[in-house]
């Protein structure tokens, strides 16, 4: 298993291209040491939007969330442990006048895209 955070992941991509095609342009793995210890795959800093693309296994989606056989009570506690960490790091950007987009790894790039856009596009009229 690799580490919960990689880069660049084939949904991250997928998204970054439909929002770049849209004609939004973003920060990518974006860091706020001052708000949260997180950082966001995407974020749009003028309208204080920020993305976590959530792999399935990693952020337990609910569809395809799976517990490796194994160790059966560690990766519980493991991946709990991690959905807890995602909801405190949405509380920190809330707290700071930040909106959080979670997108799961399975969800339809165009899907997200429609709902992000929005958002980000009242936010900032000439992005
Ligand atoms: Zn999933």
């Amino acid at each position: 298993m690799r580490s919960t955070k990689q880069k660049n992941t084939p949904a991250e991509v997928a998204l970054r291209r439909e929002l770049h095609r849209r004609g939004f342009r973003y920060r990518v793995d974006y860091p706020m040491p001052d708000i949260t210890r997180a950082r966001p795959d995407i974020a749009f800093p003028r309208a204080k939007v920020a993305i976590f693309v959530d792999g399935c296994f990693w952020h337990s989606c609910p569809i395809h969330a799976t517990r490796p056989r194994a160790n059966r009570e560690w990766w519980e506690a493991k991946l709990a442990a991690n959905v807890e960490r995602d909801r405190r790091h949405d509380r920190e950007l809330e707290a700071a006048g930040w909106t959080v987009f979670h997108v799961w790894e399975h969800e339809d790039p165009i899907d997200a895209a429609d709902r992000i856009g929005d958002v980000v596009a009242r936010r900032s009229p000439d992005h």
